[in-house]
């Protein structure tokens, strides 16, 4: 007896409990407010992340094509997986040596995102990009080389 009682409570309360989600679902049919899905890939020409979105670490260059990467390694110290590799070289500017960037490369298919580097950045140059489409059929097109080509350290 009590084996019926109990099952003919549970199919009221599985009743409830669909009524309940159904409540919201038909309200938000009938009133949906603000609308938040994305359409994509149909919207990939006008789609624009959102400014918090973190896509691809990449380094900030000037109009001048001029970075503020000192090769410190402070970087690739805090990156926990070895995404971020810099290699310095040294150059002579008025009879004395100077160390100065010469790649700062990054694996984007180790990166996990977590924003260490660019957090750990003393002179802010490196930032989370907007890139959402990074699909690619070879492991090493993810790696690039940050800072642009003939690029030289801003003053
Ligand atoms: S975001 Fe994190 S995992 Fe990616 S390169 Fe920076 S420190 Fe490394
Ligand atoms: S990107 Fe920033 S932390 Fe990394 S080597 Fe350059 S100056 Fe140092």
């Amino acid at each position: 007896m009590n084996a019926i009682v109990e099952y003919i409570k549970d199919v009221f309360g599985g009743m409830k409990s669909l009524l309940t989600g159904m409540t919201v679902t038909v309200k938000y049919f009938f009133s949906p407010g603000e609308i938040v899905t994305q359409q994509y890939p149909e919207n990939r020409d006008t789609l624009k992340m959102f400014d918090r979105f973190k896509g691809n670490v990449y380094m900030i260059h000037n109009d001048q094509n001029q970075h503020g990467c000192t090769a410190c390694g402070i970087c690739e110290m805090n990156c926990p997986n070895g995404s971020i590799e810099v290699i310095a070289k040294q150059v002579v500017v008025d009879e004395k040596k100077k160390k100065v960037l010469d790649k700062h490369i990054y694996r984007m298919g180790m990166c996990t995102f977590c924003g260490l580097c660019v957090k750990a950045c003393p002179t802010k140059t490196l930032a989370f990009g907007q890139e959402y489409e990074n699909s690619v059929y070879k492991r090493s097109n993810l790696t690039r080389i940050l800072n642009k080509p003939n690029s030289t350290l801003a003053n």
